[in-house]
């Protein structure tokens, strides 16, 4: 890049600035971006490193990410608390064995604020532009609060971020409330209105019957019917609250008989698609006994493999859909008008608001337009050609000296997320530890290794449920390749990512200063 847009950036940076970050583009030795269980997991490392020498710039008031953005009606979470959360602060305070979305944002606040890394945060600071600068080995990086440089970037934005809006003829013209699953609108009152939800995925199926009850009338517009499993949710019983809270050990054994357990769905998944038969039948059992009515089972009944698209689990999403004030609308829409929905059969249904629960952006998030590397081409462009390809989730080629948290590949459906974050944490803490040791300027994943990497991702992900399933998800990019899930055991990644391999780095170091 050029010096010339340097100034400007760093200028703009200064314009903007209201806010008293520094005048000028400040620098961090390593700086993170985005603050939620991913970005601050790793702050959190560094300053256990001893590390005062960074930053963590979140576009949001508050640490949190996605826990702190959904905080829509029935928001909880699909894996269990005692597994969802970091194994260096296991909570004891857990109040059920799935936790709603608010103890979930209590829980990632009290971390942040029982280490003390909240001075390290710059709040309110959206990342808007990232560009690799090769003759001075840094990132200049320009934010809604200033310029910012840095030696190391880290990508901790998440992969659930950025919602994705259905491109529906006349959605802009609608005239009543309208708003995304991960946007709620709490100011809105939804007692007694006509509302449609459109989406049947891991949202919609927990705001649909925390809704139901108090709507006149609820159209749920579903594209894909999803395979729903058994929510084995309940609030701890007296004396077993109490043990886990007061026995770590107990909390120890509960955490890892529980991965235990998600861990035999890979098999499953990725290894050998018809053992998901077995949970097929049980979720084809709940089916029958929860949905009375074969019309509407008929419709609810899905058409493709189990565990192909993500797994959902839920015990109110089917008596909700058996409501007589909810109707499960099948026939695709055509089109949004004023104060209606219209279907491709041509039937027309008015409404007073609309909940879109279309998921994210997530292998086309808008963050991808906005960072250059060292080519000046963005991770858009890069993925545009040959999709989102990294090396361990961790680091791509062609961007130096930036480390990707939950990068491709990475993604989950059958267990916590967190393990993998904390192998990740693991990694890059080890690599910003070897750039002192080893006098490091810049390390750039090599092409063959990445290349490599893939090949082998790609060949484990051919036989497994996501790419056999018979369905279209998320999980693919537009060249039809999973490069979102981690086709293996997730022990095997924690103990890949154990140590920065540094030989699959290109690499430069700092010249040693000369005797006087
Ligand atoms: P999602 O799983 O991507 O579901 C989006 C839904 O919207 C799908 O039913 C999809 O149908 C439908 N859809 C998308 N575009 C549409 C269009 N143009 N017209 C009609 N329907 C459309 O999104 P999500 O429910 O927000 O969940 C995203 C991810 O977040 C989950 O997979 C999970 O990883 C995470 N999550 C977790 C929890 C939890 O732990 N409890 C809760 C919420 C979210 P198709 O299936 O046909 O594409």
């Amino acid at each position: 890049m050029s010096r010339k847009v340097t100034d400007k950036a760093v200028r703009n940076g200064a314009a903007r600035d209201a806010d008293g970050v520094a005048r000028e583009a400040k620098h961090a030795h390593v700086i993170i971006v985005g603050s939620g269980f991913s970005g601050l997991g790793l702050a959190i490392r560094l300053s256990q490193q001893g590390r005062a020498d960074y930053l963590v710039l979140e576009r949001g008031n508050d640490v949190g990410g996605t826990w702190r953005d959904n905080t829509y009606p029935g928001a909880a979470c699909d894996v269990p608390s005692q597994l969802y959360s970091y194994s260096f602060a296991l909570n004891p305070e857990w109040s059920r064995s799935f936790s709603k979305q608010p103890e979930i944002q209590r829980y990632i606040q009290g971390v942040a604020d029982k280490y003390g890394v909240r001075d390290k945060h710059i709040f309110n600071c959206e990342m808007t532009g990232a560009q690799w600068n090769a003759a001075d080995a840094r990132w200049e990086i320009q934010t809604s609060r200033g310029a910012f440089t840095a030696d190391i970037l880290v990508s901790a934005v998440g992969a659930l971020c950025e919602p994705n809006l259905p491109d529906i003829k006349g959605i802009n013209d609608f005239q009543g409330e309208i708003f995304h699953s991960a946007r709620w609108d709490h100011d809105s009152d939804l007692t007694g209105k006509r509302v449609a939800v459109i989406g049947t995925g891991a949202s919609a199926i927990q705001i649909v019957p925390a809704i139901a009850p108090k709507v006149a009338r609820l159209d749920v517009y579903q594209r894909t019917a999803p395979w729903l499993l058994p929510r084995g949710d309940r609030e701890y019983f007296g004396p077993e609250k109490f043990a886990l809270k007061h026995i770590p050990a107990l909390r120890a054994l509960y955490r890892a008989g529980i991965y235990a357990a998600r861990e035999t769905q890979v098999v499953g998944l990725a290894k050998f698609p018809p053992a998901m038969l077995a949970l097929e039948a049980v979720a084809r059992a709940k089916l029958f006994a929860e949905v009375r009515d074969p019309e509407l089972r008929r419709k609810v009944t899905p058409n493709f493999r189990i565990g192909c698209k993500r797994m959902l689990i839920s015990n109110e999403y089917y008596p909700a859909l058996s409501r007589d004030n909810v109707d499960v609308v099948t026939d695709g829409i055509k089109e949004i008008r004023a104060n209606s929905i219209v279907t491709k059969d041509g039937e027309e249904r008015e409404v007073d608001a609309i909940i879109v629960a279309t998921g994210f952006h997530v292998t086309d998030s808008p963050v991808y337009d906005t960072v250059s590397g060292r080519d000046g081409r963005t991770l858009a462009e890069v993925f545009d050609a040959i999709g989102q390809q990294g090396y361990k989730g961790s680091s791509i080629h062609n961007y130096p000296n930036m480390f990707f948290m939950l990068g491709p590949n990475v993604g989950l459906g059958h267990t916590s997320m967190v393990f993998m974050i904390e192998s990740q944490i693991n990694y890059i803490a080890d690599a910003v530890a070897q750039f002192d040791k080893l006098g490091l300027r810049t390390v750039e994943v090599r092409k063959d290794v990445q290349d490599e990497f893939n090949v082998e991702l790609q060949r484990k992900l051919e036989g497994a449920v996501w790419s056999t399933g018979g369905c279209a998800s998320w999980y693919l990019d537009k060249h039809g390749n999973n490069t979102t899930l981690w086709p293996d055991f997730t022990f095997r990644f924690r103990s890949l990512l154990e140590n920065f391999d540094v030989s699959a780095y290109d690499t430069t170091t700092e010249p040693v200063a000369q005797a006087v």
